[in-house]
């Protein structure tokens, strides 16, 4: 019954940023460049290579994917008065721009086996806020965990209300939904490349648009709106939200090398769900048809009846062995700022949070990590047997 003894090692965490010696030299060259402010030749390349990698005509870089998320919605019109349609199964970045804009955040559930948001509950949510006269800006699916919203069907039904989609695809990057491209979805796409994401710029983010005057908006927008002057001149309130030229530099290594640190995030979901085959009541979640899915993160999905434990219980494991895992995102219905907010809800997001745990699951852990984390693994659900 004695856990497993504490390695001497540093914790384990859940997403550790993976750069190395081609991130130093491509930042070298863009400081020895001079190019340190928010604009240069690296950002106009890293925006170039994002989009050809998401299938768009246009990317804009920003200081984060919140920034874009923002933007985005400005630019379609949310305010105070409207509303805006989100997942309650998401990170709260997500809900938060909604907020920024005075539009009313309104929460809508997942199907349970993905997480991703319900069509049926969408559905009966933008039915509900048009016979009540609410016109609703934008709905933002969520790209959970990297698995793709299933855009063609979610499109279908936005179209049939007349509201535009918004793609929020911070997690998604390098995935890929019945041959679309995370990122190539909605009027406008919103990427993230904070440093616990799938590649990273250490912060920021990218808005991806197939749209020449939407870039072109989002990109004076996010230059604080100066006007084309000698002199300052500004019509309308804009952001200071550009991405600096060094930090491209670190997302054009980053993007070289995204293929395999995807790569490296499979080979560790495929070592869990090998881990936790054949045992009662544990299954991996979004294994099924995860095949396009960049495994951001692995989650396992526990059901305490049929398995004899709960995550707490494994959680519990893996933090004394100094391994970092975390439940799935805590439902924004749930969250103590949205006391009161609205939403289509029917549980599943409950159960999401109440059952799942994302385990450590960066490109950059180690053989020697990776071996601590399935042993510790390992030897729980053999004492649990
Ligand atoms: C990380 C994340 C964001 C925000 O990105 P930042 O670059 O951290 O601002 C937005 N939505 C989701 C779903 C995320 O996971």
């Amino acid at each position: 019954m004695t856990a497993a003894p504490v390695r001497r090692r540093g914790r384990i965490l859940l997403s550790s940023p993976d750069v190395g010696g081609r991130e130093q030299e491509l930042v070298a060259e863009a400081i020895a460049s001079g190019w340190i402010a928010p604009l240069g030749p690296m950002v106009d390349a890293f925006e170039q290579r994002i989009a050809e990698r998401c299938g768009r005509a246009h990317a804009v870089a920003l200081s984060s994917g919140t920034a874009a998320l923002h933007l985005a919605l400005l630019e379609l019109g949310a305010r105070p008065g409207r509303a805006v349609i989100v997942p309650t199964m998401t990170f709260i970045a997500t809900a938060n721009a909604v907020v920024y804009t005075g539009a009313e955040p309104v929460f809508v559930d997942c199907d349970p086996e993905t997480g991703i948001l319900s069509p049926a509950l969408l559905e009966e949510a933008l039915a509900a806020l048009q016979a009540e006269g609410t016109t609703v800006a934008a709905v933002v699916p969520v790209d959970l965990l990297g698995r793709c919203a299933d855009y063609p069907v979610l499109d279908g039904i936005c179209a049939r209300y007349g509201v535009p989609v918004v793609s929020d695809a911070a997690e998604a990057l390098g995935s890929s939904w019945r041959g679309r491209p995370a990122g190539s979805s909605g009027v406008m796409a919103a990427l993230s490349f904070n440093g616990n994401k799938i590649m990273t710029t250490s912060g920021g983010g990218m808005l991806l648009t197939d749209d020449a005057a939407t870039a072109q908006r989002i990109r004076y927008l996010s230059t604080q709106a100066r006007q084309p002057a000698v002199h300052y001149e500004h019509t309308e309130v804009g952001y200071n939200y550009r991405l600096s030229n060094v930090l491209a530099a670190l997302g054009l290594a980053q993007l070289e090398r995204l293929d395999e640190m995807i790569g490296r995030r499979r080979a560790l979901r495929e070592h869990y769900a090998a881990l936790v085959d054949g045992v009662p009541g544990v299954r991996v979640f979004q294994r099924e048809g995860d095949a396009g899915d960049n495994c951001w993160l692995t989650a396992l999905l526990v059901d305490p009846a049929e398995a004899g434990w709960s995550v707490d219980d494994l959680r519990g494991a893996l933090d004394l062995a100094d391994i970092e895992s975390r439940p799935l995102w805590n439902p924004m219905h749930r969250q103590p700022v949205f006391t009161g907010a609205r939403g289509h809800l029917d549980g599943s997001a409950d159960r999401l949070f109440a059952t799942g745990l994302t385990l450590p699951s960066g490109s950059s852990l180690s053989a020697d990590q990776v071996d601590d984390v399935l042993e510790t693994m390992g030897a729980f659900l053999e004492q649990r047997r």
